[in-house]
């Protein structure tokens, strides 16, 4: 166990999307009963999954650019309070101006003093994983400024009040006639003949947004990069979308991690090899947007970033756990995990799902507000294999399952399991006692393999999410003494 670090504050309860209502084992039977959830999950995840690995294979130095990205985010992070100030220097010198925010409740009144300044009472959104962190559009609601999605997985997900439910596809649990449904239902002058040709729902999105391209005088974005050297933001899409927000209206506002920053161009280079491979399985990905303060006459004349901490000095400050803050949200972790692949992005209660969600969420929030997460893995490792910038997910894990163990006092059910076991395995006559006992598992068992799923408690918080093998017939020291009797 590294040091516990106290006194810096973690995300604020009350505001954004890095809690869930229940629990992760909770949620997640839920989400297993939902036969046609699994089936676009099953589907779409082994899709991006092959095309993955295809495009992964093709690059012989693949391993090199891997540790060379770890090695970049491993230095960066180590002095991340000088690069971010190296940036705010750069971004300041081309005309864009820095906000700092301590946490979701300041970023999101940044940003809505910054909307309501301009006067204007709707903005464009690109998609966006800080801002739906931070529960920015409830914010900008409650302001009465209407904040539409653009990102056509977003905009699906937002037509149809849902929640995104994967980090790259945020609507990867809906299928092609569910989207459709949603479109009829709630796109102004949609036509109805409307079918669930990808082709035409494209169209029908892209009819949808122009027009509100066209008329928005604000947009907010993410950004995937920012380079310090240059002050330079880049998000990088698939559809273009982004790429209407980020230059058409009059003011950008850029929300972004703490943790995005790199510090040179050099390094930029590496992370742009491995993003889209790892995350579409493209060579290269269609849009790939820079931009660096604000050039006169060309493209918005207003920039404000907006560098949001929420949690991550916290983590920062954890010695093992603060490797999470490296991921560049590809979501490969997500498609070869077999915990993700069942129960889908929601029974996370967090927008950042799968491996990556296991790990980085209990530490902006404090591992007491997302304790089940750090369970919500087989440990298999395929998210570690997979990973561009090879986060050891699996050690995190382990390392917050001990710290939540710790914070309990030893008070979980299989604490008190393990210390009785540790106790009956220390003496031969309590040993026998317990063996003994084992055996009255055979009744409830009533011949089959194993025990009914639903034991009393305080077992049952083992045999509801775990098959209990029936107890053999014979123990191994009864077969021993039988078989060496004479
Ligand atoms: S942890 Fe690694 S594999 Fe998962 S989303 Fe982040 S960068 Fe991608």
């Amino acid at each position: 166990m590294t040091a516990v670090f106290l006194g810096i504050p973690t995300a604020p309860r009350g505001v954004g999307h890095l809690r869930g209502d229940q629990s992760f084992p909770d949620a997640a039977r839920e989400a297993l009963r939902d036969g046609q959830l699994r089936a676009n999950l099953g589907h779409a995840t082994s899709t991006i999954r092959g095309k993955r690995a295809a495009v992964a294979a093709e690059l012989p130095d693949w391993a090199e650019l891997r540790a060379a990205a770890k090695a970049i985010k491993t230095a960066t992070m180590a002095r991340l309070d000088e690069h971010l100030l190296v940036l705010e220097r750069q971004v300041t010198a081309r005309g864009g101006t820095v906000h700092w925010a301590r946490d979701a409740n300041e970023a999101n009144a940044i940003v809505t003093r910054l909307v309501q300044a301009t006067g204007a009472d709707e903005v464009v959104k690109v998609k966006s994983m800080a801002t739906q962190e931070i529960g920015l559009n409830e914010a900008l609601e409650a302001a009465g400024i209407a904040a539409h999605e653009t990102d056509l997985a977003e905009l699906i997900v937002q037509l149809g009040e849902d929640k995104p439910s994967h980090i790259l596809v945020p609507a990867i649990h809906k299928n092609r006639a569910e989207i459709r449904e949603i479109f009829l239902r709630t796109m102004p002058g949609v036509d109805p003949t409307l079918t669930d040709e990808p082709r035409r729902l494209a169209m029908a999105a892209r009819a949808h947004l122009r027009e509100r391209f066209l008329r928005a005088r604000v947009a907010i974005s993410g950004a995937n990069f920012a380079v310090a050297e240059t002050g330079t933001l880049a998000v990088v899409e698939s559809e273009g979308n982004g790429r209407m927000c980020l230059t058409l209206p009059q003011t950008l506002i850029t929300v972004m991690g703490i943790e995005k920053v790199v510090p040179t161009w050099r390094d930029l280079e590496v992370f742009l090899q491995l993003l889209p491979r790892s995350s579409t399985g493209e060579r290269m990905n269609p849009y790939t947007s820079m931009w660096a303060g604000v050039i006169p006459g060309d493209g918005p004349q207003e920039f404000h970033l907006v560098l949001l901490d929420n949690g991550r000095t916290a983590t920062l400050a954890d010695e093992i756990g603060r490797e999470a803050l490296h991921c560049i949200r590809c979501s490969a972790c997500l498609n070869v995990c077999p915990v993700y692949e069942r129960t889908g992005g929601h029974a996370y209660g967090s927008v950042y799902p799968g491996p990556i969600g296991a790990v980085l969420s209990p530490q902006l929030t404090g591992v007491e507000d997302n304790a089940s997460l750090p369970y919500a893995s087989s440990l298999c490792g395929a998210c570690y294999d997979v990973c561009p910038v090879a986060i050891d997910i699996p050690s995190i894990l382990v390392h917050l399952r001990a710290e939540h163990v710790e914070a309990q006092q030893h008070t979980t059910p299989e604490a008190v399991a393990f210390r009785a076991l540790s106790k009956a395995m220390s003496s031969p006559r309590l040993w026998h006692l317990a063996q003994k006992a084992a055996g009255l598992g055979r009744f409830l068992s009533r011949g089959k393999a194993t025990l009914p799923a639903a034991l009393p408690p305080p077992a049952s918080k083992w045999t509801r999410t775990r098959d209990l093998p029936t107890p053999p017939a014979k123990t191994f020291t009864s077969q021993w003494a039988e078989e060496h009797r004479s």
